[in-house]
C-alpha cells in the first residue's frame, strides 16, 4: 500500500530541463513526496538513472524502442519500475486515482493529451506546458473547470502573477480591482543585436541565454520573443484576461518574474533568482512553502533592475501572438503549431532564424477559420497548421 501521507506525483517530460529541476526539489522531501511515474521521449540513459534513484512505479517512453532499451537497462540494474511506452499510457500515468499531482512539463503540443488527461481527471496540475494550454485554451480550462482540477502555473511569470494576485482571484481582473497584468522578459540573447545581424544566427547562439537554462525549443522562442507571445496567450487563459490588460516589459535581470498592477495605483510583484526550483516548489506546496534549494536573493548583489518597452520590429513573433489572440478560434493554435515547425526547422539548420516569423505569419495567413471545441478539432487544427508551415518552410529553406 502507499504511504498516504505522501502526494503521489507523475513527471510528464521527466527528463527535461523542468523535469530534472522538479525531480530536484522533491529529492529534498522525501517525507512530503513520492514519484508515481516519469515519462520521457527516448532518453533512456537519464531515465535509468531517474527510476533507480527515486523508484516510481511506471516509466513510460514515447518512443517504443526507448521502451525496450529502458526496460533491459532497469532489469540489469534490479529496479523494479514497470516500463510502458506510447501515448496512450502517458495519458493512463496521468489520469490514475493513485496521483495526487502532476508536473506537466513535456514540451510542445506532444504535451496536451496527457496533460489534458490530468485535467479531466481532477488532478492538481503544475502546469509547464504552455503549448498545451495555447493550443487549447477554452477546452482546457472547461475541463479544469468541469472536473475541479487544481491548476497551478509553474511558468515563473505566470506563477508570479498567481503569487501577486489575490487568494479569491477567479479569472475576472475587473473583480478584483486588476488594472493591468505587467509581464516581464528578459528580451533574450538577441536583445541589442542590430536586426540585420540576426540573418547568420546559429542554433548554438539562439539557444545562449542569458539568464536561464532551458530545453532548445524554448530557448529559441526566448531569442524571438515567441515565448513571451505564448505566455500573453497563456496568461490570457490562466486569469481570464483581455490581450490589452497584458503588457509585456522588457527586464533584462529577470529578477522579476511579473507583476499585477491594481486600479488603486499598486504593483504587486514576485521576486527572486532566475531558478525554476521556486515556482516549482511552491506550486508543489500550495499554500504552504517549502526549501526548493535556490540561494536567496541579493538584491545589493544585483544592485540595479532596469525596464525597457519591447521593440515590436525587433521580434516580430510577439507581434504574431498578439495578433492570434485577438483574432481568437483557431489562430493561436496555428501559431504554435507553425513556430514548433519553424524552431524544428531552425534547430535543424534548414531554416533561416529571420524566417521563423515569416513562416508563422505565412502560415496564419493561409490557415481558413476553424472551431477549436473538441480534442478532435484541436487535434486537426495542429496538424493543418503544421503541414501548411512545412510547405513554408520548403519554400524558404537553407540550400546548400
Ligand atoms: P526540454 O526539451 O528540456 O524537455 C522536454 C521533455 O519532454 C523531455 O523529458 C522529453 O523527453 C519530453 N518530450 C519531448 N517530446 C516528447 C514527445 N513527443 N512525447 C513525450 N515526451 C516528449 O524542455 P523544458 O525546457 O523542460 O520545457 C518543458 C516545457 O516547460 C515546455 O513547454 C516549456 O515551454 C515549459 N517551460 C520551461 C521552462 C524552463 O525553464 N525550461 C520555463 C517555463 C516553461
Ligand atoms: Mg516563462
Amino acid at each position: 500500500m502507499p504511504d498516504s501521507r505522501l502526494q503521489q506525483v507523475t513527471i510528464l517530460g521527466a527528463t527535461g530541463s523542468i523535469g530534472v529541476s522538479t525531480l530536484d526539489v522533491i529529492g529534498r522531501h522525501p517525507e512530503r513526496y513520492a514519484v508515481f511515474a516519469l515519462t520521457a521521449c527516448r532518453q533512456v540513459d537519464r531515465m535509468v538513472e531517474q527510476c533507480c534513484r527515486f523508484g516510481p512505479r511506471y516509466a513510460v517512453m514515447a518512443d517504443a524502442d526507448a521502451a525496450v532499451q529502458l526496460r533491459a537497462r532497469l532489469r540489469e540494474a534490479g529496479c523494479a519500475t514497470e516500463v510502458l511506452s506510447g501515448a496512450a499510457a502517458l495519458a493512463e500515468v496521468a489520469a490514475d486515482a493513485e496521483v495526487d499531482a502532476v508536473m506537466a512539463a513535456i514540451v510542445g503540443a506532444a504535451g496536451l493529451e496527457p496533460t489534458l488527461a490530468a485535467a479531466r481527471a481532477g488532478k492538481k496540475i503544475l502546469l509547464a506546458n504552455k503549448e498545451a494550454l495555447v493550443l487549447s485554451g477554452r477546452l482546457f480550462m472547461d475541463a479544469v473547470e468541469a472536473s475541479g482540477a487544481c491548476l497551478l502555473p509553474i511558468d515563473s511569470e505566470h506563477n508570479a502573477i498567481f503569487q501577486s494576485l489575490p487568494a479569491s482571484y477567479r479569472r475576472n481582473p475587473v473583480a478584483s480591482g486588476v488594472r493591468r497584468i505587467l509581464l516581464t522578459a528578459s528580451g533574450g540573447p538577441f536583445r541589442k543585436s542590430a536586426v540585420e545581424d540576426l540573418e547568420y544566427v546559429t542554433p548554438d547562439q539562439a539557444c545562449a541565454h542569458p539568464n536561464w537554462v532551458m530545453g532548445r525549443k524554448i530557448s529559441v522562442d526566448s531569442a524571438t520573443m515567441m515565448n513571451k507571445g505564448l505566455e500573453v496567450i497563456e496568461a490570457h487563459w490562466l486569469f481570464g484576461a483581455a490581450a490589452d490588460r497584458i503588457e509585456v516589459v522588457i527586464h533584462p535581470q529577470s529578477v522579476i518574474h511579473s507583476m499585477v498592477d491594481y486600479l488603486d495605483g499598486s504593483v504587486i510583484a514576485q521576486l527572486g533568482n532566475p531558478d525554476m526550483r521556486t515556482p516549482i516548489a511552491h506550486a508543489l506546496a500550495w499554500p504552504e512553502r517549502i526549501d526548493s534549494g535556490v540561494a536567496a536573493l541579493d538584491l545589493v548583489e544585483i544592485s540595479q533592475l532596469t525596464f525597457e518597452r519591447p521593440d515590436f520590429d525587433r521580434f516580430p513573433c510577439l507581434a504574431l501572438a498578439y495578433q492570434a489572440l485577438r483574432e481568437g478560434g483557431a489562430a493561436p493554435a496555428v501559431l504554435s503549431a507553425a513556430n514548433e515547425e519553424a524552431v524544428a526547422a531552425f534547430l535543424d539548420g534548414k531554416l533561416g532564424y529571420r524566417r521563423i516569423g515569416d513562416v508563422i505569419s505565412a502560415t496564419l495567413e493561409r490557415v481558413g477559420m476553424m472551431a477549436v471545441d473538441s480534442l478532435e478539432a484541436v487535434l486537426a487544427a495542429d496538424a493543418n497548421a503544421r503541414e501548411i508551415a512545412r510547405d513554408q518552410i520548403t519554400k524558404r529553406a537553407i540550400t546548400r
